[in-house]
């Protein structure tokens, strides 16, 4: 049989398999199918590829252009993913564990496309929170801006999501506007492989934005300076070794690390067996022991449970368990397919000896289990495994093991608080669940627990039904953890974009800045223009161009009109005295919602032009309480531009309404949508 060639991508060519190259076997079958590795690339050559092509590609886009070329990968990969769910049996992963790989990878895509649509400007600098006034009359200000870094990010993935491991990365790091190597496990290599042959196939990236190791790094690491990142998943012992490298610490390379983790589940002091709660943490608990066999970094660990519910949940999980379907992950109705490989299996079988001298297996025995459609000795099957810690206090391992497969511990607890000790025993872990109804359960072990978990999952029969499960990570929220799972944190939307780009203050005057960010910074120039803004195309809209209304006497009739009208007869409007006894009023003044509609009023162009909505208003203050008898004006900056369809871009005005003194009585960011010119 011809083996597959899992190959290198390296400076725009794909490389041949060399000598060094290593068989690589099928999960469930131990046919060696494939051969994975290489006799020793140009790593400096692939660096500079991806710094002197790559790099420079992407940072001519902008941040919208790179989200909407994530998008069209995400679509890509999408309508192709049949290839790579057949190829991912090979893994010993059923069709639902490939499902959370590889549609949970191209999903995580979409959405981190989307977040670079909505959440980043449509141009190429980040702005990370607001401008700081930084002297007393507002002339030299600051702003804390972030650029992509210059060189490459190298990513290191884990065996288990081949698909979802190396998008979750890929995604903010080309967002971000930086090029990636990434490195796949040896043993699902041939899984992302597929994927990146897609993924090039489609020519949506530009030349240099990726590359593949299929095999060892080499010398890649000690190539590296301090534009570049190492993005590493995988264990904890190999984290350790990586990134005490001494020429990664001497050059300062960023390593953002995702380890093992030894996460927990809590049953709340408040559900009892017979409960909904009850059966959900049982059903929880029994899909992330069988998910993707158990080889999931967020799978349940530890299970912790009132003492006096310790056996009900036993024998509740294990019975689930017994009725586990076990074999040929394509098989129909199989539940649970192999582990990745028979190095894997002996792993977990070693781990798992370590936790039974501390617990007892409760459940599960790997000499006598069942397997449908595939020999259990050939292909790397393993039971589900339950144990049962009597004594957690006095255990060590079974809060510093992780048998990485389908295995995890149930522990009694004696009351809330001992429940956080000992989820936090784990030192540090990427996802701590609760199954509770009480809000004040969750408050504490939210305050108990926090610091040492990156999530925290809540569920109960309120959420049960839309809830997503305490093993999947989600790329609007962070995955990461303190600790033991690495200290790092991914995803978080914009936030694992970040781990790509450099933070700088940048101190200056607001014209300057303005000019630095592209978007009108308080206290820069605001030229007034003759035209009505409303009258013009968005392509004719230059950043800080202002328009100053005529101004509009507010009366007491106004006032009084406007409360009946509205039927808001509040006393400050209302009623003189009552309003002068206030702190805040001078006497009856005029509603701040009437400031917004005279104003609307006084700048609204009425016939029909290239303003085709109002979209709505942010950061709205009401300033100064308005006196009657006072003339207001408004004034219109325009703030920001984001082009949004191909007809279409969002114009972002600063407002100002002032009074006759020339005083701020009211600020907001008014929001338009504007058409392009026609002929564009
Ligand atoms: P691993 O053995 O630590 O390997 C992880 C990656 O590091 C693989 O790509 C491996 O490549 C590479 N590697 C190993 N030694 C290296 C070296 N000296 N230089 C450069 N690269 C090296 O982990 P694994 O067995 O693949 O994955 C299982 C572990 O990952 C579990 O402990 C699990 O908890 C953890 N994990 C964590 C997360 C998370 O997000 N926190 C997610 C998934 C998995 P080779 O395969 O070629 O050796």
């Amino acid at each position: 049989m011809t083996l597959l060639q899992v190959q290198s991508f390296a400076a725009g060519e794909w490389v041949g398999l060399g000598r060094a190259a290593r068989p690589v076997a099928d999960a469930s079958t131990g046919e060696v199918f494939a051969s994975c590795g290489h006799d020793g690339l140009d790593f400096g050559l692939m660096r500079d590829f991806a710094v002197t092509r790559g790099g420079p590609a992407l940072r001519a886009m902008g941040f919208h252009d790179r989200a909407r070329m994530l998008k069209a990968l995400a679509t890509w990969l999408n309508e192709r993913r049949e290839g790579l769910y057949r190829l991912s049996y090979r893994t010993g992963a059923t069709l639902a564990d490939s499902k959370i790989d590889i549609d949970g990878g191209i999903g995580t895509m979409f959405v981190i496309a989307s977040k670079g649509r909505r959440e980043m400007p449509d141009g190429d600098i980040y702005l990370d929170g607001g401008t700081e006034m930084l002297s007393r009359r507002g002339t030299f200000v600051g702003q804390h801006v972030c650029t992509p870094l210059r060189g490459v990010a190298v990513h290191i993935n884990a065996f288990n999501f081949p698909v979802w491991g190396m998008l979750e990365k890929l995604a903010p790091t080309l967002l971000a506007g930086m090029p990636a190597i990434v490195k796949p496990a040896t043993d699902s290599a041939y899984l992302a492989e597929a994927a990146v042959r897609l993924i090039l196939d489609s020519g949506i990236l530009p030349e240099g934005a990726l590359q593949l190791v299929s095999g060892g790094t080499g010398d890649l690491l000690d190539r590296l300076g301090a534009q570049d990142v190492v993005s590493f998943t995988g264990s904890a012992a190999t984290a350790l070794k990586l990134k005490s490298s001494t020429s990664l610490l001497e050059n300062a390379v960023r390593f953002v690390a995702e380890q093992d983790s030894l996460n927990a589940t809590i049953l709340g002091p408040d559900a009892a067996p017979g409960s909904p709660e009850f059966d959900l943490f049982v059903k929880e608990v029994h899909r992330e022991m069988i998910a993707k066999a158990g080889q999931k970094c967020t799978a349940i660990r530890r299970i912790l449970i009132p003492e006096i519910h310790a056996q009900a949940l036993i024998e509740a999980v294990s019975d689930r368990l017994a009725s586990t379907r076990i074999g040929a992950p394509e098989r129909e109705g199989v539940q649970m397919g192999a582990l990745i490989s028979q190095a894997q299996r002996q792993d977990v079988l070693d781990r798992a000896a370590i936790l039974g001298r501390e617990a007892e297996r409760v459940f599960g025995s790997p000499d006598a289990f069942d397997v449908e459609g595939a020999d259990a000795t050939r292909g790397a099957f393993l039971p589900p495994m339950l144990f049962h810690c009597a004594e957690p206090d006095r255990a060590s391992r079974v809060h510093d093991t992780e048998a990485f497969g389908p295995v995890a511990t149930v522990m009694g607890y004696r009351d809330l608080g001992h429940a956080c000790e000992l989820a936090n025993r784990g030192g540090g872990s990427l996802v701590l669940s609760l199954v509770t109804q009480d809000a004040q359960v969750a408050r504490s072990v939210t305050l108990e627990s926090g610091a040492w978990h990156g999530r925290i999952y809540i569920n109960n029969r309120a959420s049960m039904k839309e809830s997503t499960g305490h093993g999947s990570p989600l790329p609007h929220m962070v995955h990461g953890g303190p600790g033991r799972a690495g200290g790092g944190e991914e995803l978080g939307g914009v936030r694992g974009v970040l781990h790509y780009m450099q933070r700088t203050a940048v101190q200056g005057s607001p014209d300057l800045l303005t000019g630095i960010v592209g978007q009108w910074v308080e206290g820069a120039a605001r030229p007034e223009t003759d035209t009505h803004p409303f009258t013009r195309v968005y392509d004719d809209l230059q950043i800080g161009d202002t328009h100053v209304t005529e101004p509009r006497t507010v009366t007491m009739e106004d006032i009084e009109h406007f409360a009946e009208f509205t039927g808001d007869r509040f006393y400050a409007h209302m009623d003189e005295d009552a309003a002068a006894r206030n702190p805040f009023f001078p006497g009856r003044v005029a509603h701040g919602y009437l400031i917004l509609s005279f104003a609307a009023g006084l700048f609204v162009e009425p016939s029909e032009g290239p303003v085709l909505a109002n979209t709505g208003l942010e950061n709205l203050r009401f300033l100064k309480p308005l006196s009657p008898g006072a003339a207001i004006r408004a004034h219109l900056t325009v703030k920001r531009k984001t082009r949004r369809t191909d007809t279409y871009g969002e114009v972002r005005w600063n407002v100002e309404v002032t009074d006759g003194e020339g005083e701020a009585v009211a600020a907001y960011e008014l929001l338009t949508m504007v058409a392009y010119r026609a002929d564009r």
